[in-house]
């Protein structure tokens, strides 16, 4: 456990920003966190749990405390014939869990291989990628209140929906996840409809846990900036959803709009289709631009700083909206 003061965040967040928190904790043990924030510095300033920050974009220094899991523990909790039940701390990096998975043939985490950031943070905005969400694998999650009492959320308590949880709504600031217990098969089954999967695996001689690992990881390196190369967030927008009838109304200017079917009334379109077709691909604004590849992502080109960051995005935004009347929102969290 340590308590700092005008700790650096430089490798607390993706983009590579050079901010400090006033406070920084760091706890190992979950009775450390509950005694932490019982004290005047935890009392007096606003609390804010920080992964990787891979979701984050400070647009300033943090004037707070800045909470930080290091409990780096897996524990098998149960196992039968055809599941497992595996408690796994906050602060466990998310690919060493998916990692883990794929060593003991447990199924349900390969597809959100090579995602960003810790444990703590997946539930938070209900991590997704190639057709799987962490909910399909969380049976519960623990943490921590401002109260300091243990609490247990159900899956169902957790009210996860597409890149939110009930962490992003009424626990927000209140709520410090410290476990998570996923419940992962043991029955051979693959999702692999989604995105290149089937293309990628074409490389491998056999189906199997450890080639659809390998097969998202090259998908997504081939894709993807690497942030300790080029700062970013991954995604910085949420797909928008809009009505059948206003899909419509856009295939007449716009044939080819690639979209999903979310449910009779609704479809999702792809962010980076609409940023790219505004124009805002590869393009700069002062330090911060857009990905030359991947149209979702913003990047720092070099020192930018946050606010440069979250101009650009608003100006993406605003031209969006411009040109298709589609509000779109970030997928970060801006702060
Ligand atoms: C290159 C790249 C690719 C990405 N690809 C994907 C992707 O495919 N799919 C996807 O869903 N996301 C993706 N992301 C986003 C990111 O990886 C996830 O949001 C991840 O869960 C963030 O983890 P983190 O530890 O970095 O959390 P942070 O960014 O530190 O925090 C994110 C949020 O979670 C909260 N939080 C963090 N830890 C805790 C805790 N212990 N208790 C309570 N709240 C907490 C924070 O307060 C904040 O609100 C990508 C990011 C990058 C950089």
């Amino acid at each position: 456990m340590r308590l700092l003061e005008n700790h650096s965040l430089l490798s607390y967040n993706t983009f590579g920003l050079a901010v400090q928190a006033r406070y920084f904790f760091e706890y190992e043990m979950v009775s450390d966190l509950q005694t932490f924030l019982q004290t005047d510095v935890a009392k007096n300033n606003a609390l804010y749990a920080v992964g990787q920050g891979s979701n984050l974009l400070f647009t300033k220094s943090f004037d707070g405390v800045v909470i930080h899991a290091n409990n780096n523990y897996f524990e098998l909790l149960a196992e039968d014939d055809n599941m497992v039940l595996l408690k796994v701390g906050a602060g466990v990096v998310w690919d060493e869990l998916v990692a883990y998975c794929v060593q003991r043939n447990w199924y349900g985490a390969e597809n959100l291989s090579l995602i960003p950031g810790t444990v703590g943070a997946a539930p938070v905005q209900n991590i997704g990628a190639y057709g799987v969400e962490v909910k399909d694998i969380i049976e519960a999650v623990l943490g921590v209140d401002l109260q300091s009492e243990v609490q247990l959320l159900t899956n169902e308590a957790c009210h996860f929906a597409y890149r939110d949880s009930i962490f992003k709504k009424s626990l927000e600031g209140k709520f410090f996840v410290t476990d998570v217990v996923f419940r992962l098969s043991k029955n051979e089954a693959y999702n692999l409809n989604y995105g290149d999967i089937n293309e990628a695996l074409t490389h491998y001689d056999e189906i199997s846990l450890a080639t659809v690992r390998k097969a998202i990881i090259a998908i997504r390196e081939s894709k993807l900036p690497d942030p300790k190369v080029l700062g970013n967030a991954g995604s910085f927008f949420k797909n928008p959803h809009v009505s059948k009838e206003k899909l419509s109304s856009l295939q007449q200017a716009y044939p080819g709009i690639p979209y999903y079917q979310l449910t009779e009334d609704e479809v999702k379109i792809p962010a980076g289709w609409l940023i790219e077709q505004a124009g805002w691909k590869g393009k700069r604004l002062g330090r911060a631009a857009v990905h030359d590849n991947q149209a979702l992502v913003l990047v720092n080109t070099g020192d930018a700083d946050g606010l440069e960051i979250l101009r650009l995005s608003e100006a993406i935004c605003s031209s969006v909206i411009e040109q298709f009347d589609i509000q779109i929102s970030p997928e970060v969290i801006v702060l």
